[in-house]
């Protein structure tokens, strides 16, 4: 894409002051090309008069005609372009044609290298619509639309509405009012398989390479489906009101899914073809639930603009995460919101990039993106959860109802939530508003046993006067009290202090009720390496566990304690293992803090936890996992990956296969030659992605300037294996052949923009920024980025953050220097 302008909140004001969009009717040929499709649009709208602008980015414009006159197709400037409306009825049709896209985007094709298939869907969030049609892209112009496709003869589509037709032609529509943003098509060869829940179609698809995989799981997809509808209605009393309801897992997807009204789109990889952890299952469920209550928040009432976009993800989370443990299989599904996601919003609220829950200051859509974060997600989650126990469960659902029936199929605002929940019973809402909900940052709460007191200190930057209500639990006797935190200092109350000794460990915040950045004292994480074999409620072992991670966060725990306690009881009960989890931030954070020794001491803790699991369980292959990633015996990985040698109930599955090759290229004993012809042998998308981290992952120049091809867009990628590429490149002991990449990424970065554009271009930023590199001359050289007004926005706010990250780093280390 060439740069286009990014639609500023100002501009949706004014657009949204002067037009109501009553219809789109859009026709769309997917068969034509492999690079581009034909997109004819007819919007037909109300104006009060006078000049506005409609986007489009298109390869190119044919024709525009305003109420039956052509304009001048030149007019055309960065995705913009200007209409003088008359008062009144307006129509416009608009003839061009649009991209093909491999960013995630607009319509993104993909041929899947197992059976060269080409399959299509849409992703027009949040500002990706005017690359597939014509239209006035801002969340507050709704209207209904009809679809017509033309489509190679074997090609199934789904889209909003139910689809009819075949052989090559469809009709969707017209659908309920819709933003621009919702708008989605999935089309191509797919699997489809139907099923219908309390009267409502359901659907399930994914590429046909899958088809065995969405077959095995797919009586508990559509059976969780049909319980999440049950729960939303009972609590709601609202009908689902769009229709079908599918779910289409798709290929190359960014996010983890898009709540499109009647058509939720998936990324495919949470369609399980190799063994994965209850983990990754219970994020599945959760992510299945939470674009279900999309359909309520978002769907049905839509945020007027996206500084309000946490009436859409905390709600969702919030909801999605309650629904899941309260109604589906995965009753366990808080443990699993405690490892992989309150660290991830702890971390957000720390960096400098920190915003409130509500109300962001998004001042136009690309900077939005940016704050679809740990906070607007986790943290604004976590709020809505204490809202609902103050407020009372039955207040909490009375404001939604009363919301979603004031706005229904409109849009809304926080201060249309809140005038709700008064109007519910809810009192004044002001100060929970001001303080939790309209204020960045988080607390420090801080245990000191000495004076017998919790400190608790706001962000100088965001000074706040929270209040918190927590317990404390005392380990191992078990004791709980609980405490109002409403100032600085909070002495804790005398039971809390009674017998304790060294060997008392107490725990913040058992349950994780309240939002801060708890620093366990130093004797209670010296008592845990004997209290925490003994803990077996997970959901304590996950919260002990976040006390530790904040506590490292503002160096105040050693690194070497850290290890004494994986030692004691290394958490595989946290059995997933992508970015978010426990296990990347021992090795990214812990291990290279630590003294020499540290990962031979944790694969030694891993090894005993493997040989105490049962064959086949769980914990066996979170063991085993963690056991692969931190040997550095290759030629036991050797073994292994011939198949000899793996634990009785390992099986060598593919994603096995990849695990032991990365982990080969990292400590340098595989090539590039054999990586290749890994993939030959079985060219699937996941093993393009993992060969691309692995290749990346080698230590050798070559590998490193393979990777960096990528980054500065001279070899063109899908954006799959463009990320993994960068997250393979810097590994800690490969700092000789990274270096030169330092000056690399200071030179290149600004060049990005030309190549990578929309959710791909921060992604890229943060995922080949030198994270390996924690030494002083090497923030000297970064640290220039961070004031550089020619990177974008995005761009610069992702450096910003990897930067105090790095500098988190520093502080570890001066306050535990290793020698
Ligand atoms: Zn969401």
């Amino acid at each position: 894409m060439s740069a286009t302008q990014s639609l500023r909140q100002t501009e949706a004001q004014e657009r949204f002051d002067l037009l109501d969009v009553t219809s789109y009717d859009v026709s769309l040929d997917l068969a034509a090309s492999e690079t581009t499709f034909a997109s004819v649009t007819r919007v037909e709208f109300e104006s009060r008069g006078g000049a506005t602008f409609l986007d489009l980015k298109p390869t190119h414009l044919a024709s525009v005609r305003l109420n039956d006159r052509s304009l001048d197709v030149d007019l055309l400037d960065r995705g913009r372009f200007p209409l003088d409306t008359v008062a009144g009825h307006n129509v416009l049709v608009v003839e061009a044609t649009m991209p093909f896209r491999n960013d995630g985007e607009g319509l993104h094709r993909h041929v899947d290298p197992v059976d060269a298939k080409a399959y299509v869907y849409g992703m027009s969030f949040m500002d990706a619509a005017p690359t597939i049609f014509a239209c006035f892209d801002q969340p507050d112009l709704k209207a209904p639309y009809t679809w017509h496709v033309r489509a190679p003869e074997d090609w199934i589509v789904v889209g909003n509405a139910p689809a009819t037709g075949g052989d090559g032609e469809w009709e969707l529509g017209p659908t309920q009012p819709l933003s621009t943003y919702f708008v989605t098509l999935v089309a191509g060869p797919y699997h489809l398989l139907r099923s219908e829940h309390d009267g409502i179609p359901l659907g399930l698809s994914c590429r046909a390479s899958l088809a065995d995989a969405l077959d095995a799981d797919a009586d508990e997809l559509f059976e969780m489906t049909g319980q999440c509808f049950d729960e939303f209605h009972r609590l709601f009393g609202i009908r689902y009101p769009f229709g079908d309801y599918h779910q289409a897992f798709v290929p190359e997807f960014n996010a983890g899914a898009m709540e499109n009204p009647g058509c939720v789109t998936f990324r495919d990889q949470l369609v399980f073809d190799t063994r994965v952890t209850r983990g990754l299952r219970i994020q599945r469920a959760t992510t299945i639930a939470h674009e279900m209550a999309h359909q309520w928040f978002g769907n049905i009432v839509t945020p007027k603009w996206w500084d309000d976009l946490w009436l859409n993800e905390s709600f969702a989370e919030y909801m999605g995460n309650r629904v899941t443990a309260d109604v589906t299989q995965y009753d366990d599904a808080w443990t699993h919101v405690s490892w992989s996601r309150r660290q991830w919003g702890l971390g957000a609220d720390q960096k400098p990039s920190t915003h409130p829950v509500a109300g962001n200051g998004a001042e136009d859509a690309l900077l939005a993106l940016q704050n679809f974060d740990g906070i607007s997600y986790a943290k604004g989650s976590s709020i809505l959860k204490q809202l609902a126990t103050s407020l009372g469960d039955e207040v909490f659902v009375a404001g939604a109802i009363d919301h979603f029936t004031r706005n229904r199929f409109g849009n809304a605002t926080m201060h249309d939530l809140f005038a709700s929940w008064e109007r519910a019973g809810a009192g004044d809402l002001s100060g929970v508003t001001e303080q939790w909900l309209r204020t960045a940052g988080a607390d420090v709460l801080r245990l000191d046993r000495a004076r017998a007191v919790l400190e608790r200190r706001s962000p100088a930057e965001h000074p706040a006067e929270r209040t918190h209500r927590l317990p404390i639990l005392r380990l191992p006797d078990g004791g709980e009290t609980a405490l109002d935190v409403t100032s600085d200092e909070t002495p804790l109350p005398a039971e809390t202090l009674a017998g304790a000794s060294e060997a008392t460990a107490l725990v913040i915040d058992p349950r994780e009720e309240s939002w801060g950045v708890y620093v366990p004292d130093a004797t209670t994480v010296r008592a845990l390496v004997d209290v925490l074999p003994e803990v077996t409620d997970t959901r304590v072992q996950a919260a002990i566990w976040n006390n530790l991670k904040s506590g490292f966060s503002v160096a105040a725990i050693d690194p070497d304690a850290v290890v004494d306690l994986l030692e004691a009881r290394l958490p595989v009960e946290d059995t997933e293992d992508t970015l978010r989890q426990t296990k990347p931030w021992v090795m990214g954070e812990v291990v290279p803090a630590a003294s020499p020794g540290a990962l031979a001491r944790i694969h030694v803790a891993a090894r005993d936890r493997l040989a105490e699991t049962q064959a086949g369980d769980e914990l066996q292959l979170s063991s085993f996992r963690w056991v692969v990633s931190t040997t550095d015996d290759p030629a036991r990985l050797h073994r292994w990956l011939a198949g000899s040698d793996l634990p009785d109930g390992i099986d060598l599955d593919v994603d096995l296969r990849w695990r032991l090759l990365t982990q080969l290229a990292v400590l340098g004993d595989t090539d590039q030659a054999t990586l290749d012809t890994a993939l030959a042998d079985e060219p699937t998308v996941f093993t393009q992605v993992m060969h691309s981290r692995a290749v990346a992952s080698l230590p050798t120049p070559e590998a490193k300037a393979w990777a960096w091809a990528r980054f500065t867009g001279e070899v063109s990628v899908a954006n799959y294996e463009l990320e993994a590429a960068g997250r393979g490149l810097w590994r800690a002991g490969h700092e000789d052949v990274t270096h030169p990449y330092v000056q690399r990424y200071v030179t290149d970065l600004a060049g990005i923009a030309d190549v990578h554009s929309g959710w791909m271009q921060a992604v890229v930023a943060e995922a080949y920024f030198p994270a390996s590199h924690v030494d002083e001359a090497s923030l000297a050289l970064l640290r220039p980025l961070a004031d550089d007004d020619a990177l974008p926005g995005a761009v610069r706010r992702r450096v910003v953050d990897q930067l105090d990250a790095a500098h988190r780093k520093l502080a570890v280390r001066a306050a535990f220097p290793k020698h």
